[in-house]
């Protein structure tokens, strides 16, 4: 029933498009032969129904989409639709689910630090999508003539907080200009006439729903019940008596979002005592399998020749000190790592090789399996490096 979140949904939608259609470039990053696009980068200011709607739209085109909002309950919201939440650094956040999910007037601080924040934003983005409204007030100023200023030439600027005098100070309602240094300001009014058939159906469908609302019999006879959150809302005059305004709704918009403990900065002396106590462990669990290794050493010693043990004795070691050396690589040198494994299976081949002459079958097809998979590995480790490296290097 809910048709003020139809409309605005279509004015976040419209406001892309109208967006691209004004932008002389790509949302989405390409590169072709004919050269490098970046991707453009959009900024939405508040992620009320049309912010979100809006931040929907652009991300699905491919454009790196950065949003704010007052109320921080809706940076979730905003980052799982693949935006990112522009945080301030300020401690004092709103709770709106005292206002009924809708924002309040912003401290004069708070105001100062967001303005500092789109000002460092603004020579940035190249499209600035405001939404930014507080209801039964005027629009808050959000971006200002200066940072109108600091934008590139062919940015462009949708105000759909137009009709309420506009988060852009240079808007002008119901018209789109190009300021001197060639942003594009758009402060239409009427984006859901914009998309007239689709507002229509979403409208339909919000009416059907409320008449089935009235109707709880499906019979056609009108059961005014004004109990209901949704009936008494809309219900002027009933029984003869003046009705309007009705009270607030029972249930907020919005509930707060639960507020997440940050968790402890450590001091020194703690973060000194947890390495020492995870030090103590990690010699402790060494010292343990080395001993165990020394045992088992024993236990084989008791009964192999000598001659096997030696080169047993060099094999273990060889194992354990390699799987401590490559267990320590992070995830992101893991390339070089490759080349050492390549220098490695280049030994194994040596090895081989040196072997591969011998009389006995055996050793001879086993020499024949340690060249191949040795072989194998050093070409493929070869590929996946060059790879790897081509990632970084530019064109
Ligand atoms: P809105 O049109 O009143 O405002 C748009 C957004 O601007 C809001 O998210 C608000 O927090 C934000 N805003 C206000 N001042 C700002 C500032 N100084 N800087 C940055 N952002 C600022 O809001 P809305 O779209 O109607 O939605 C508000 C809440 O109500 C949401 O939780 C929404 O889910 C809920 N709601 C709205 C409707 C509706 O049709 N309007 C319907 C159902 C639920």
């Amino acid at each position: 029933m809910d048709a003020l979140s139809s409309m605005a949904n279509i004015a976040g939608y419209r406001a892309v498009i109208e967006a691209g259609s004004n932008f002389g470039r790509f949302f989405t990053g390409q590169v072709t032969a004919a050269g490098k696009v970046p991707p453009a980068r959009v900024l939405v200011i508040g992620a009320g129904v049309a912010g979100l709607a809006a931040i929907g739209t652009a991300t699905s085109l491919g454009a790196v989409t950065l949003a704010f909002d007052v109320r921080p309950e809706v940076a979730e919201q905003i980052e799982s639709m693949g935006a990112e939440f522009v945080y301030l650094d300020f401690e004092d956040t709103q709770d709106s689910s005292a206002t009924g999910g809708y924002a309040a007037p912003s401290s004069p601080e708070f105001r100062e630090k967001q303005l500092a924040k789109f000002r460092e934003l603004a020579p940035n983005v190249d499209i600035v999508i405001s939404t930014a409204l507080i209801p039964g007030r005027d629009a808050p100023v959000l971006w200002t003539a200066d940072m109108v200023e600091a934008m590139k030439p062919g940015s462009v600027i949708v105000d759909l907080a137009a009709e309420r005098g506009g988060n852009c100070e240079l808007t002008v309602p119901e018209e789109k200009f190009v300021t001197d240094n060639g942003v594009t300001i758009v402060g239409y009014t009427d984006f859901p006439s914009r998309m007239a058939a689709q507002a229509s159906t979403l409208y339909a469908t919000n009416i059907r729903h409320m008449l089935s609302d009235l109707t709880p019999a499906k019979d056609g006879v009108v059961n005014h019940n004004m109990e209901d959150d949704v009936i008494r809302g809309a219900t002027a005059t009933h029984g003869g008596e003046i009705t309007f305004p009705p009270p607030k709704p029972k249930t907020a918009a919005i509930a707060a979002a639960p507020k997440k403990d940050k968790p402890r900065e450590l001091t020194v002396e703690e973060k000194r005592a947890n390495e020492v106590t995870a030090f103590k462990k990690q010699t402790k669990d060494q010292i343990g399998l080395l001993a165990g290794g020394a045992l088992v050493m024993l236990l084989i010693g008791a009964v192999a020749p000598e001659s096997f043990m030696s080169h047993f004795i060099v094999f273990a070691l060889a194992c354990f000190v390699g799987f401590q050396v490559i267990w320590g690589v992070a995830h992101s040198l893991h390339t070089p790592l490759m080349a050492v494994t390549n220098a490695i299976s280049g030994i194994v081949i040596l090895g081989a090789l040196l072997q591969i002459g011998s009389g006995n079958w055996l050793v001879v097809f086993l020499s024949f399996i340690a060249v191949l998979i040795a072989s194998i590995n050093i070409v493929g480790g070869f590929l996946v490096t060059r790879r790897m490296l081509a990632m970084f290097r530019k064109s």
